[in-house]
């Protein structure tokens, strides 16, 4: 059965042990900069809001590529980097809507998150559970895009007030 990561904000305490975990499974040391999941923290509101890759059919983030580096698995909706063909020129990163992929802070190219390949490790280390990897159904696809949609409203709202 298809599998879906549920990310909830309501749950994040902004702890990041996701990104430090994720961090040190994909680069051996740990660096929230360096995680494919990021957070988004406001301490004074209890808030975390968890930005990474959502494998979205949409996929504006390979559009954007003008050195076609990246290409997507169908099946899973994972996306994968070409380092080799990649220029580090940050389209992808702009053209992304979910705020999911940043550049690499040593060698310049897309961190993007891959789900483990099918076993997210940092769902393991997320203790309130805002990080659930679960059978999908269609009510909880559903319930994904509304988590998202919350969570990408809460994020402009925090950018527009930062602007002020
Ligand atoms: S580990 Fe869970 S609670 Fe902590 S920042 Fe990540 S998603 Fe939020």
């Amino acid at each position: 059965m298809e599998r879906l990561l549920l990310v909830d904000m309501d749950k994040c305490t902004g702890c990041k042990q996701c990104s430090l975990a994720c961090s040190l499974i994909k680069e051996d040391l740990f660096d929230p900069h360096r995680g494919r999941i990021k957070i988004l923290k406001r301490e004074d509101i209890a808030l975390g809001i968890q930005l990474l890759c959502e494998q979205c059919d949409a996929h504006p983030c390979i559009d954007a590529c003008p050195d076609n580096a990246l290409s997507r698995n169908d099946d899973t909706g994972i996306i994968t980097v070409n380092i080799d063909t990649c220029s580090s020129c940050d389209s992808c990163v702009k053209a992304c809507p979910y705020h999911g992929i940043r550049l690499h802070p040593e060698t310049g190219k897309p961190l993007i998150c891959d789900l483990c390949g099918g076993d997210p490790y940092c769902v393991q280390h997320c203790v309130p559970g805002a990080l659930c990897w679960i059978d999908a159904t269609d009510d909880l696809m559903k319930q994904k895009k509304k988590l998202r949609s919350a969570r990408m409203a809460k994020y402009r709202d925090l950018k527009k007030e930062a602007a002020k």
